[in-house]
């Protein structure tokens, strides 16, 4: 059975975005507009993990994480649209183990939720995941293809654990869109085509086979040959 997340979050359209990223990788989502509603929830179907938005309606997420921290052990990521260092021990005294910066990218938010996974089942260790011939390294943020080492910069490496994580699975440019950039992202849409293309350089310099292939008015495919 899949951990189930319990996110607390009144905006909707962020709420959403997590919900949808978090259902696409596999795990029970449960939703709550608002503090009460949370708790409510929390406390019928206990959660594996839960996501509280800062700023709520009614009782805010630093006495949601309070109470929470009261009834049950429960990994607890918190977002806040504060950067400053003063909230974010307030947070942490609450009882939130991790706390992630508004706007965010799914990747952050999916890889902090990993992280908290990974140190609550002991003797874990970062993964290495695999596909063809190439390997990418969850501790080390490095790929390696035929022996070689690749060095990659963080939005590279989003972008390539992403298809490492889905393999033979078209990705959308909205999918890729919200986990790498994040639901804020203003920018120019060919970002996604310059990443591909430093991926490409960087996993074919000695001639290898292609492996991340353009699916036309789709998206993109991690597989090995092109069909
Ligand atoms: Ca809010």
């Amino acid at each position: 059975m899949s951990e189930r997340i319990l996110v607390i979050e009144d905006e909707e359209r962020i709420a959403e975005f997590i919900e949808r990223g978090l259902l696409f990788e596999g795990y029970r989502v449960d939703v709550a507009y608002d503090g009460h509603a949370g708790l409510a929830m929390a406390r019928d179907n206990p959660p594996d993990l839960v996501v509280i938005d800062w700023m709520l309606p009614g009782i805010d997420g630093i006495e949601v994480t309070k109470r929470l921290r009261a009834a049950m052990q429960v990994p607890i990521v918190m977002l806040t649209a504060k950067s400053d260092v003063a909230d974010r021990v307030v947070g942490l005294d609450a009882g939130a183990d991790d706390y992630i910066v508004k706007p965010f990218a799914f990747e952050e938010l999916i890889a902090r939720i990993r992280a908290l996974f990974r140190r609550s089942s002991p003797n874990s260790r970062p993964e290495i995941l695999t596909f063809a011939d190439l390997t990418l390294d969850t501790g080390t943020h490095r790929a390696q293809r035929n022996g070689r080492m690749i060095d990659l910069t963080a939005k590279e490496y989003e972008l390539l654990e992403l298809f490492m994580r889905h393999p033979r699975q078209v990705l959308t440019r909205d999918l890729i869109f919200d986990r790498v950039w994040g639901y804020d992202f203003g920018g120019e849409s060919n970002i996604i085509e310059v990443y591909v293309r430093y991926l490409r350089q960087k996993t074919e310099e000695q001639g290898e086979p292609r492996l991340l292939h353009t699916v036309r008015g789709f998206g993109y495919v991690l597989r090995e040959e092109e069909e």
